[in-house]
């Protein structure tokens, strides 16, 4: 199987020096083409900005900004047929990026716009033969903002995972699938936990 993975963070440009950014590590991304290749399949992984090592063997596309992450999406997921979302995307991005590093002067608005979502398109254009994982990381306990972005973004299965999940070693999560069944998976090692990923992921190719 050819599997597309995005990881990290993406850096959305206020000005040449600064961004608006967030915490994630990549860790899970990375962890889950490891468990990929480890599994034997062919693996591509779209990298925001990330501070961990991704493995070797792993096709490696580097981007910065979720417009560029969204490009890439489009371009390589017709070469794939597993999509596994783990990037925190930037929800918002600044309107305009300033041409000159911006001085300190009094107020600074930044006005921002949303930025396109990119697993509900790769969901929505996906053929047949394809399944998209994503992930939603939300306050403790909050399951059915999960259920409900599964079933708006047309997913076949999302990881939900708390907040505190995110640049961190470990992750507890749940598993909730399109059909409506739901796995708890107690706190394990993100390393472990993207061997379980790949193994449930490839379940969703059985009926076919
Ligand atoms: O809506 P929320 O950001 O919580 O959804 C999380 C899921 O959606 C993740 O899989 C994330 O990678 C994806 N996402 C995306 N494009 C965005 C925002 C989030 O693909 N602009």
């Amino acid at each position: 199987m050819r599997i597309l993975i995005t990881a990290g963070p993406t850096y959305e440009p206020i000005d040449p020096v600064r961004f608006i950014g967030n915490r994630s590590s990549g860790r899970m991304g990375s962890a889950i083409a490891a468990a990929g290749l480890g599994a034997g399949h062919c693996v591509t992984v779209i990298a925001g900005p990330i501070t961990v090592e991704l493995p070797p063997g792993a096709r490696r596309i580097d981007v910065e900004t979720a417009a560029q992450m969204h490009e890439a999406v489009v371009a390589e997921f017709p070469r794939h047929e597993l999509l596994i979302m783990a990037a925190a995307v930037a929800d918002y991005r600044p309107r305009a990026k300033h041409p000159e590093k911006m001085s300190r002067e009094g107020v600074l608005v930044i006005e921002c716009e949303a930025t396109k979502d990119i697993v509900a398109a790769a969901a929505e254009s996906r053929r047949p033969d394809q399944r998209v994982v994503g992930f939603s990381l939300e306050a403790e306990g909050n399951l059915d903002r999960a259920r409900e972005k599964l079933q708006r973004k047309q997913l076949d299965l999302i990881v939900y995972n708390p907040i505190n999940t995110m640049n961190s070693r470990e992750v507890r999560a749940f598993l909730l699938w399109a059909d409506g069944r739901s796995q708890d998976v107690p706190a394990i090692a993100k390393e472990k936990f993207a061997k379980l990923l790949i193994e449930r992921t490839t379940e969703l190719f059985a009926n076919r």
